[in-house]
């Protein structure tokens, strides 16, 4: 096989590995792969993302990029074969590849159809509700969101290199912020290749992403304000990035996914036997081995009971001497090698360190068989255990980035979380247990160190999506050592590319800004009812008055009869006279609700193709016999669903004959195009 040139993509053009590329190693065979070091021009990049890239991202909605995302996943969806190819040079089974190749491009997918169902179509992000300001309401509140003008800098780890780069990609894109992605040296053939397919595909705007393969060089001295750096790695170099002078003069975000000491609890009442001792056991065992333990969210310390020590122990070295290790081609292979020599060397040393304060019950390279250990980065799983977690502090700060896990015995719940705690901030922590007060203790006394809490028992069965596996919808990050930083969380992870701002000023600006009716806007009558009118006639604004109509108390009495809600408020007069909420006899919410449908609907035929819904419906004043009720129905906001129809929700409001509020709601349609 000839040596792959790891290239660049810079200022729009391949740049090849050029004086002083450094040759990568496969991790299985240790033979040459590809060469890695291209010289740049950091500033050109820069100004190409800035002038080029920016600019052609936020020409675009929210659901244009979505789009463009979900031909995107499709597209290296056809072509994931080949990755999976290149994916087994750095020690990835192709249990483990479908983690990184495909749970990437599964990312892409979630964020490309969380963008078209929970973004506008638009360029402004309303974020929460609008805030009263004013007594009369002249003067209102909204929070929005609107990209940022820089660069986002993509630093990742060795150990995604697929997953990595796509999970930061998806969300900056739909953001519309332009990326400059670094991948870690040692797998960057491997993203380079799923890079150049991005590329291939034809979907993406010019200068939307760069790729830098080998040193970022100067770069980060040169971003400013409206940048971000989005960092994976170790805490050490995390440190070392965040603390740059030209970062922390210019408030440059930072972003770090960094070391995180993992814990996994089997909950004190997960007695050996039972079904949460069994899925710990294997959960415990798959995120030891899955990437070789090469997972930032992989289970470091396991926590149990001590009187169940030595059955966890017993039961996971059972596991564990069945691991076969060996060539990831190979189909008998459970694990396959380390990334690198180096990185073998180093999670050696790191075992050797936690040696200190625990002793080994499994692990021995020198049992290896069928592999060159010389040359592949082929290590024995390691399991080590301590009697006293309290006493240790290796355990609970040196993290081995690999197949190594401690058991840790614990008294009762306090003390596990203690010991989890001591991590002083991780990824995740997972817990099996059956007890609903265990879980809310987990969350009370733990919830504050880690970014996530996985719960996993006989219900969740073979569902749960797995301890070790951070998802697009859920937040990935954790505070402390584990960086401080949060990805993903669907839409949570795209505000990290986009600037809050407070927008205050008159009800009909932000409804402007905003392209939503609020409130005290300016609305406006047509000659035509608004169901005769498609959705691209549609604007928001748009009003119909209809009414009036009396509510009598034969109507009452008719509803109650015909729906069976003869709820005293409505049929005993003096039971509701009783009620300090009404004055009397009341007409139903739902008799309001229909007879101001039966006020503003046009029955023909039309554009309008459903009514899905009714959101935030208040009922504000009781309606009394005799009330002459009117309503009025304006488009709030109009969501494009796809060529056919879209969504438009509309403001409603009920309103009596002194024009005092009676109810008030958003209704949802379906309109065609
Ligand atoms: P590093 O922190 O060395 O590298 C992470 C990334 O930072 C790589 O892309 C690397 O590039 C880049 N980088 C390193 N130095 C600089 C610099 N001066 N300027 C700009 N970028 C730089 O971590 P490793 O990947 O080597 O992993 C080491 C340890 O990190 C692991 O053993 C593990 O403990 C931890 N880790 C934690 C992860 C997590 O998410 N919690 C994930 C992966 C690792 P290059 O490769 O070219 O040096």
């Amino acid at each position: 096989m000839s040596i792959i040139p790891v290239e660049s993509f810079a200022a729009g053009r391949w740049v090849a590995p050029g004086e002083g590329a450094l040759t990568l190693k496969s991790a299985t065979d240790g033979r040459d792969v590809a060469r890695i070091g291209s010289s740049l021009d950091y500033a050109a990049m820069l100004d190409h993302a800035r002038r080029v890239g920016g600019p052609a991202l936020r020409a675009m909605t929210f659901h244009e990029r979505a789009h463009i995302l979900k031909a995107l996943a499709q597209y290296l969806n056809e072509r994931r074969e080949a990755l999976y190819e290149l994916s087994y040079d750095t020690g990835a089974t192709k249990a483990d590849s479908l983690i990184d190749i495909d749970g990437g491009i599964g990312t892409l997918f979630v964020f490309a159809s969380k963008g078209r169902r929970e973004l506008p179509d638009d360029n402004v992000y309303v974020d929460g509700a609008v805030e009263q300001l004013s007594r009369s309401g002249s003067f209102i509140g909204q929070h929005v969101a609107t990209p940022l003008k820089g660069v986002a800098v993509h630093i990742n780890a060795f150990n995604f290199p697929v997953w990595g780069m796509l999970e930061k990609l998806a969300p900056t894109f739909l953001a519309g912020v332009p990326a400059i992605v670094k991948p870690a040296s040692q797998t960057a053939w491997l993203t380079h290749a799923c890079f150049r397919m991005m590329i291939g595909s034809g979907l993406l705007p010019e200068g939307s992403v760069q790729l830098i393969s080998g040193s970022t060089g100067d770069l980060l001295d040169r971003l400013g304000g409206q940048d971000v750096v989005s960092f994976t790695g170790s805490a050490a170099t995390a440190a070392m990035l965040r603390g740059k002078e030209n970062l922390l003069r210019n408030s440059v975000r930072f972003i770090a996914e960094q070391d995180s000491l993992n814990a996994s609890i089997l909950g004190p009442d997960a007695e050996p036997g039972s079904a949460e001792f069994d899925c710990f056991i294997r959960e415990v065992h798959r995120e030891m081995t899955a990437k070789a333990g090469q997972k930032c969210t992989a289970i470091r310390r396991v926590l149990v009971p001590q009187a169940h020590r030595d059955a966890v122990v017993e039961a996971l070295v059972a596991r564990l001497d069945k691991t076969v290790v060996g060539d990831p081609r190979e189909e008998a292979t459970r694990m396959g090698a380390l990334a690198s020599l180096d990185q073998r060397e180093d999670v050696r040393a790191k075992l050797a360190v936690l040696e200190s304060e625990a002793r080994r019950v499994f692990g021995d390279d020198s049992r290896l068989s069928g592999v060159d250990a010389e040359r592949g980065a082929f290590m024995s799983p390691a399991l080590l255990t301590s009697d006293d977690p309290d006493g240790a502090a290796r355990l609970h700060e040196v993290e081995a980035f690999g197949p190594v896990s401690t058991v840790l015995p614990y008294r009762d719940l306090d003390h596990a979380l203690q010991i989890a705690n001591r991590g002083e901030g991780s990824l995740v922590a997972s817990v099996f247990t059956h007890e609903r007060d265990v879980a809310r203790q987990v969350v009370l006394g733990s919830g504050a160190f880690h970014g996530r809490l996985y719960f996993a028992n006989r219900d969740t069965g073979k569902e749960a999506t797995g301890h070790g596996s951070p998802l697009p919808h859920m937040v990935h990050g954790g505070p402390g050592r584990a960086g401080g930083g949060e990805e993903m969380g669907g839409i949570r992870g795209v505000m990290h590319y986009m600037q809050r701002t407070a927008i205050q000023g008159s009800p009909d600006l932000l409804a402007g800004i905003t392209k939503r009716y609020v409130p005290g806007a300016q609305t406006r009558e047509g000659k035509r009812h608004p169901f005769r009118l498609r959705f691209g006639e549609l604007e928001s604004g748009m009003t119909l008055w209809a009414g009036p109509r009396e509510v009598t108390l034969q109507d009452i009495e008719h509803f109650a009869e015909f729906t069976g809600d003869t709820f005293y408020a409505h049929m005993d007069e003096e039971a509701a006279k009783a009620n300090p909420f009404f004055p009397g006899r009341v007409a139903h919410g739902y008799l309001i609700l229909s007879f101001a449908a039966g006020m503003f609907v046009d029955p023909d035929p039309g554009p309008v193709l459903a009514n899905y819904g009714l959101d935030n419906l208040r009922f504000m004043k009781p309606v009394e016999p005799g009330a002459k009720l009117k309503v009025r129905l304006t488009v709030k906001q109009k969501t494009r669903r796809n060529d056919d129809y879209g969504e438009v929700r509309w403001d409603v409001g009920v309103y009596d004959e002194t024009d005092a509020q009676v109810a008030g709601y958003e209704l949802l349609t379906m309109n065609a195009m």
